[in-house]
């Protein structure tokens, strides 16, 4: 099969809108009741945030997560009118723009409480707030015991009407492990500190503790809105908890590249940097033209799984910054053949979690990845082709 509908391109990123809908659709009805936030940080983990946004919205997520500020702007200036959140942020950031762009943000210690009041003093508005608990994960969040003193400051700027807490929220450090005993400490915890803030007179709007992992396989902990990202793109939490078919799910990103070069090697032949690989006979080489700089990861030379001519080959040797080498084991695909490194797996071409597996990592790291340079075409754009 020849490179069809983008002959003229090196490689590409193609983006299945169609099933990115379907897989928020999917997660809709699994949530059943719970809102659904589709999560778009890092530019919609490498699949393009604004146009992956766009179709989370025509599919019926209410609303979007992003890591930074600046993602959750970027969402607003291309129009995304639907709740936006953002949590990742750092003393001195764009507290009054995201005031200003109604964008929901997230607290986890008292320096943001005191930045956030000045910001909405000069907005002249108050700012959607959702306090963040650290119910075990170690990371952002307010310890249990520094949770009082949050609230109570919570409480303090909420009546001085400069911010309104709309959200108490926490993140699981091992929800793609079903049944690991930190989940449901995490769960009683969470339950506990979000008691503990409504006692005190907070009325949050959301609940939320759900990542793609516990939204899929842990029922209890959907509360009144899901945080799922790596599922909207199609891809399991983790092969142990089951292949993205097994929840309904289809992979949204094909990565694919165009066939640079074919050429007759003989026996013996060391092959790329290092010459890791040596020619085990007479054979024919395919040159592919993507490397790490593009996000395929240095770590799978030599193991990486692609399919060219409906075929699956194995990287051959190291993979450089720019290219390399499969062995096509006497075959002369024309120069031109279409190479899948990875798509949904139904004509047979590997998945990203072939490729999370042969680089040691997990499939949310090799999608996120892919390169600038890999331009992204999307397909199935009007929510009227094929659902
Ligand atoms: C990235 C992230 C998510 C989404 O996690 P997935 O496992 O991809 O569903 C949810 N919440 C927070 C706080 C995150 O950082």
């Amino acid at each position: 099969m020849r490179f069809s509908e983008t002959a003229s391109l090196r490689a590409c990123a193609e983006v299945d809108l169609a099933a990115l809908r379907a897989n928020v659709r999917t997660l809709r009805a699994r949530a059943s009741g719970a809102a659904l936030m589709a999560v778009v940080k890092s530019d919609a983990y490498g699949h393009g945030a604004v146009p992956c946004a766009r179709a989370a919205v025509e599919a019926g997520a209410e609303w979007l997560g992003t890591a930074t500020p600046e993602e959750a702007l970027a969402l607003r200036a291309a129009g995304l009118d639907c709740r936006v959140m953002c949590w990742l942020w750092t003393p001195g950031g764009p507290w009054r723009r995201a005031i200003e762009a109604d964008v929901d943000v997230s607290v986890s210690g008292l320096w943001a409480v005191g930045e956030l009041r000045e910001a909405a003093a000069a907005a002249g508005a108050p700012a959607r707030v959702h306090l963040k608990a650290d119910t075990g994960l170690g990371r952002g969040g307010c310890q249990p015991g520094d949770w009082p003193e949050l609230v109570a400051e919570a409480l303090r700027a909420q009546a001085d009407g400069l911010i309104t807490v709309v959200g108490v929220w926490s993140h699981f450090a091992c929800a793609d492990e079903p049944g690991h005993p930190s989940i449901q400490a995490q769960l009683a915890r969470f339950r506990e500190m979000v008691a503990y803030a409504e006692e005190q007179g907070l009325r949050p709007e959301v609940r939320h503790i759900a990542n793609s992992p516990a939204a899929l396989a842990l029922p209890e902990a959907r509360f009144d809105l899901v945080r799922t990202g790596v599922a909207v793109y199609g891809i399991s939490p983790s092969p142990e908890m089951g292949t993205p078919a097994d929840f309904g799910l289809r992979p949204v990103m094909t990565l694919k590249a165009s066939l640079a070069l074919v050429k007759k090697v003989p026996g013996g032949h060391g092959v790329s940097y290092g010459h890791l690989y040596t020619t085990p006979g007479a054979t024919t080489l395919g040159l592919v033209p993507v490397g790490y700089a593009d996000g395929v990861p240095r770590h799978a030379s030599g193991t990486g799984p692609v399919l060219v001519d409906g075929k699956l080959r194995t990287v051959a040797g190291r993979i450089a910054m720019d290219q390399f080498v499969v062995d096509l084991g006497g075959d002369e695909p024309p120069p031109g053949t279409e190479v899948i490194l990875f798509g949904p797996g139904d004509r047979g071409e590997p998945t990203a979690e072939d490729w999370a597996q042969a680089a040691g990592t997990i499939a949310y790291e090799i999608v996120t990845r892919i390169g600038t340079r890999v331009p992204r075409v999307y397909v199935n754009v009007n929510p009227e082709q094929n659902g």
